[in-house]
């Protein structure tokens, strides 16, 4: 289906849950207690429900994430009910790596075909003050991810002057295991007062950075997941990396294919504007023209772009919405 604004919306992240076991800097506010009740959480045969009503309208990609999408009990029966839907293109999951080794072979039995793995940093110190987790244990998921064929990018939060020093070795690491690393500029999805305006570094900055370095070539054509990040080849390593700069890219938002679900049931069109449709009503009707006619309604009005840079005043953090 078509938005407003002339783009085709065929990709729908659904966060299954709130919770998680690490406690990123820049996603979980310091004390955050603000978990949905684990009743609201929609049970797996709605989310399928949901999956089913937006691949009717032509929904092709899905991302399962969270909070920490693995720490579902069901999520293996998630994945499968949406990995047998008519017509997917991609199920993918969006994780931070800590259970992925022992469920990669069943993840892929499932249906997911891609993982992105959150990984700050490779230094195990730092890796834990950023997100209070072991890294061995993420970096042994994604070698059983890549053991059982599923397609895995890594994802990096630049944060300045905490992981500046890590972004070579994870150029070098990503390189080696034949895996697409992506920066990701900051957002302002916490109340984390500790992240402020300095620890903002642009994806133009690290860019520059890197090239005068060893020089980036452009891979226009490569977009693999259909994300959007814009992708160069790092010529002294061989990595492709790419950058995601929602806050400093003019025309980020010209090419956003996705709406977003909640794992309390809401959906989000844009990340960043508070915008939520409720499709509580619609799942209690049992009816799935209600389903389909909310995700329609979602689509029709998607906002033209994010107000990150202008009035945007984080309310719910990222492990709540979806990311
Ligand atoms: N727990 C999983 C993980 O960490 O990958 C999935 C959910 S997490 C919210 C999804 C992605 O959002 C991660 O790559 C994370 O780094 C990113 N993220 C979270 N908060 C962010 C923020 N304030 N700015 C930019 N990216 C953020
Ligand atoms: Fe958890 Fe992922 Fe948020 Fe980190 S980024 S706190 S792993 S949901």
């Amino acid at each position: 289906m078509t938005d407003p604004f002339g783009r085709n919306i065929d990709y729908l992240r659904i966060s299954v849950t709130d919770r998680c076991n690490e406690r990123c800097l820049y996603c979980m506010p310091e004390g955050y207690k603000g978990w949905a009740q684990k009743a609201d959480h929609l049970t797996a045969a709605q989310l399928v429900a949901i999956a089913a009503a937006a691949a009717r309208l032509g929904f092709r990609k899905f991302r399962l994430t969270g909070g920490e999408p693995l720490l579902r009990a069901d999520f293996l029966e998630i994945a499968r009910g949406i990995g047998a839907l008519p017509g997917l293109h991609s199920l993918g999951v969006s994780t931070n790596g800590l259970k992925l080794a022992p469920l990669a072979a069943e993840l892929s039995r499932a249906g997911v075909r891609s993982a992105n793995v959150s990984l700050d940093a490779l230094d195990p110190d730092l890796y834990r003050r950023i997100t209070g987790g072991d890294v061995a244990r993420v970096l042994a998921g994604i070698r059983a991810a890549q053991a059982e064929n599923i397609f895995v990018k890594l994802n990096c939060v630049l944060l300045r002057g905490q992981n500046e020093s890590e972004y070579r070795p994870l150029l070098r690491f990503a390189a080696e295991i034949g895996a697409p690393v992506r920066f990701i500029e900051l957002m302002p999805l916490s109340r984390d007062d500790a992240l402020g305006a300095s620890s903002i570094l642009s994806v133009a900055e690290l860019r520059a950075r890197l090239h005068a370095e060893s020089p980036l070539e452009p891979l226009a054509d490569y977009r693999p997941g259909h994300g959007p990040a814009r992708y160069w080849r790092d010529t002294a390593t061989g990595a492709h990396v790419g950058f995601i700069g929602a806050i400093t890219t003019p025309d980020f938002c010209e090419s956003c294919n996705k709406l977003r679900l909640t794992a309390d049931g809401k959906l989000r069109p844009c990340l960043g504007r508070h915008g939520e449709l409720d499709l509580k009503s619609a799942l209690a009707s049992g009816d799935p023209a209600a389903l389909e006619h909310l995700l329609a309604r979602a689509i029709a009005e998607k906002p033209e772009d994010h107000t990150f840079n202008t009035d945007y005043a984080p309310a719910r953090p990222m492990t709540a919405l979806g990311g």
